[in-house]
């Protein structure tokens, strides 16, 4: 099992926000803006891939730190605003109490939990 960095290459393939246990949570909706502010900022990290491939693996408070992350102003988002990568020890689980319990953790057919050995399930609710 290997430990899940919080990176672009993880963000992207997180189905948490797809996921029916955290989609009905206002508490979730509640940060929306600030999740669409940081798909904007990782879709314009995105766009300069092909000349900065390695930002795409870096650890996203390293990446705020690199050329191409101030170039970029990116921020590195925090925990409270994110409704992803609750597998990673830098987000852990999530603060909000109104996630369903009662519907199906997507990890187990997520491409981060299979790549890094994970076998846990509900993060978010760790
Ligand atoms: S950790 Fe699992 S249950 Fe929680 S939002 Fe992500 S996919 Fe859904
Ligand atoms: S294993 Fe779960 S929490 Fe981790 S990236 Fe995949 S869907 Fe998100």
């Amino acid at each position: 099992m290997a430990a899940v960095v919080l990176n672009i290459s993880n963000y992207a393939k997180c189905l948490c926000p797809v996921c029916p246990v955290e989609t009905g949570s206002a508490c979730i909706g509640a940060k929306q803006e600030k999740w669409v502010e940081t798909r904007k900022a990782v879709g314009k990290v995105l766009e300069r891939y092909h000349d900065h491939p390695e930002a795409y693996e870096m650890e996203m408070g390293a990446l705020e730190n690199s050329g191409i992350g101030r170039e970029l102003g990116f921020q590195e988002p925090k925990s409270v605003d994110m409704k992803e990568l609750f597998c990673s020890g830098t987000v852990g689980g999530s603060d909000c109490g109104d996630l369903n319990k009662k519907q199906i953790c997507q990890c187990p057919t997520c491409a981060v939990w299979e790549a890094h050995g994970l076998d846990g399930t509900y993060y978010c609710l760790k």
